[in-house]
């Protein structure tokens, strides 16, 4: 007979369901913690990945829609790529942002949602690609407009400026790909 404890918690809470729905099932994780080993942001956050999929696993809603590590996340994978489950993870991180957007939870660092929209505003002006330039230049503006700080400019200008010199960003926006009108398509379809 098989030891219980080594099947896959069935997902009960209403979270846990949705994250299923979505695809993005955790009812496997075993609570390694290898996503949170690898994760290089976890200093700064509230509570660690591996929490954020047990706390969802076990219906804590309030809590992992309300933490601050959601929108710490940078979406890098790290912690996808290491589950030896499988669990999409940064997909679940990216999940939970969009519910607590649409259930209208205050966002702690206003920047972070910012940045999200710039992005993807750039991703349609370019027509798929994104322009680190374009990107760059909307989001300092939008951190002038909020606080000025002298400091932070000059050192994303001199950042800037060394991306620059080693081709890592480039002056005007990338070429454009086929398929423009596919490209507005998908963010109409995604009410953006
Ligand atoms: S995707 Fe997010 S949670 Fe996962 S390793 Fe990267 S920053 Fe950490
Ligand atoms: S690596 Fe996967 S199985 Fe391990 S704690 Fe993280 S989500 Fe769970």
């Amino acid at each position: 007979m098989e030891n219980p404890e080594n099947q896959p918690m069935r997902p009960q809470f209403f979270l846990a369901k949705q994250l299923t729905k979505a695809h993005l099932s955790v009812a496997s994780c075993f609570f390694c913690r290898k996503c949170s080993g690898g994760c290089p942001l976890t200093f700064a956050m509230d509570i660690l990945p591996h929490h954020v999929i047990r706390l969802a696993l076990l219906g804590q809603e309030e809590q992992v829609l309300g933490s601050e590590t959601i929108w710490v996340c940078s979406a890098c994978q790290t912690c996808t790529t290491r589950c030896p489950n499988g669990i999409d993870i940064a997909g679940v991180m990216d999940w939970l942002k969009e519910e607590a957007v649409k259930r209208g939870r205050t966002i702690p660092d206003a920047g972070v949602m910012a940045f999200h929209r710039f992005f993807l505003e750039s991703i349609l002006d370019a027509a798929g690609r994104v322009s680190e330039t374009r990107l760059l230049r909307r989001y300092t503006l939008y951190k002038m407009r909020r606080n000025l700080n002298l400091t932070e400019l000059r050192q994303n200008i001199n950042l800037g400026w060394k991306l620059w010199k080693r081709r890592r960003v480039r002056l005007f926006g990338p070429p454009t790909l086929r398929g423009k009108a596919e490209i507005k398509e998908i963010f109409r379809q995604g009410e953006f």
